[in-house]
């Protein structure tokens, strides 16, 4: 498992450079020395190291220039250094400028083993932890749209009403739904109405704010969630996606003109129409259907 673990050894002195190779070689690691600070950067540039020991004081590039041009480079590779007990104060300096940790000359071998496998273990558990935020993303956003998916729309919705109830403060709901688009879909194919939830959930991110919420929360329903936005407001937001979506100029998957859409949106709030998840969602689902009761192509306010 080790032969899988490159360590790159930087030390301008040609003997403890060996010696820590050979000590490390034994261990089973994958080892490579080089005799500089900028012979390391270039073999970073390279290839794919897990871990670099570097010496502390060399001419020109020494051990903390070496960690900084790392971090610079934005190279994701754990940084051991080598010092003497006489420049250890300055191996802390190293530490600040972004290295895992030191170890003393001498060689204490087991410290050095001890010390590679928990700056190892550490950038596996910081793997660990992104890939699980890289795949909770994943669960939590639609893939054609980019927006968030019920998911993660259930999650940042129960957290906003949660905060405008304890702090009194008001929430608007929009749920816009696409009209007649099964019928764009038959006119246009499927892909042109791919292409059209797109175009669609753009427009209502233009004509959203930055700590607006937007998400796709079902076929062609989508959800808009309008902090610390009274009634007055949000009709307007609505009325404005309303009148965009109604004029735009819709394009199917090869850029070629279709037919006009357009959307009805129902609209409830916080704390005036609803005091919980459900009748805020409840509501707002009321009003859209009398929207399309109504004809469609218009914004309707519950109550
Ligand atoms: P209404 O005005 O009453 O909302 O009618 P509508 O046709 O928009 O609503 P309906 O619920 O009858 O049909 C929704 C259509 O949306 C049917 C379905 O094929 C289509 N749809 C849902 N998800 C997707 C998708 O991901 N891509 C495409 N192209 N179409 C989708
Ligand atoms: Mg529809
Ligand atoms: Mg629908």
């Amino acid at each position: 498992m080790k032969k899988d673990v490159s360590i790159l050894i930087v030390d301008d002195e040609q003997d403890p450079r060996d010696t820590l190779a050979e000590l490390l070689a034994e261990e089973g690691y994958e080892v490579h020395g080089v005799d500089s600070g900028s012979a390391a950067l270039d073999m970073l540039k390279s290839g794919a190291y897990d871990l670099v020991i570097t010496d502390l004081i060399m001419p020109r590039v020494d051990g903390i220039a070496l960690t900084k041009n790392i971090r610079c480079l934005e190279i994701d590779v754990p940084i051991i250094v080598v010092t003497g007990f006489a420049t250890i104060e300055y191996a802390v300096e190293s530490m600040k400028a972004g290295a895992f940790d030191f170890i003393t000359k001498p060689f204490n071998f087991d410290q050095i083993k001890l010390t590679i496998s928990k700056a190892l273990e550490t950038k596996r558990l910081r793997q660990l932890a992104s890939e699980s935020e890289f795949y909770r993303q994943l669960s939590h956003s639609d893939e054609l749209t980019q927006l968030a998916n019920y998911r993660g729309f259930y999650e940042t919705f129960q957290r906003e009403i949660e905060r405008a109830l304890r702090y009194s403060h008001p929430l608007a709901l929009l749920m816009i739904d696409i009209d007649d688009f099964k019928k764009c879909n038959d006119t246009y194919g499927h892909l042109a109405g791919d292409s059209v939830l797109k175009q669609i959930a753009d427009l209502i991110k233009k004509n959203t704010r930055g700590s607006d919420f937007v998400a796709r929360y079902g076929g062609e329903e989508f959800f808009a969630v309008l902090p610390e936005t009274e009634e007055p407001e949000a009709l307007a937001v609505a009325e404005r996606i309303r009148s965009e979506i109604e004029h735009h100029v819709f394009v199917d998957e090869n850029q070629n003109e279709i037919a006009h859409l357009s959307v009805t949106i129902g609209i409830s709030s916080l704390p005036l129409r609803a005091t919980n998840k459900r009748d805020l969602i409840r509501t707002a689902d009321f009003a859209l259907y009398r929207g399309k009761a109504a004809g469609k192509n218009r914004v309707v306010l519950f109550g």
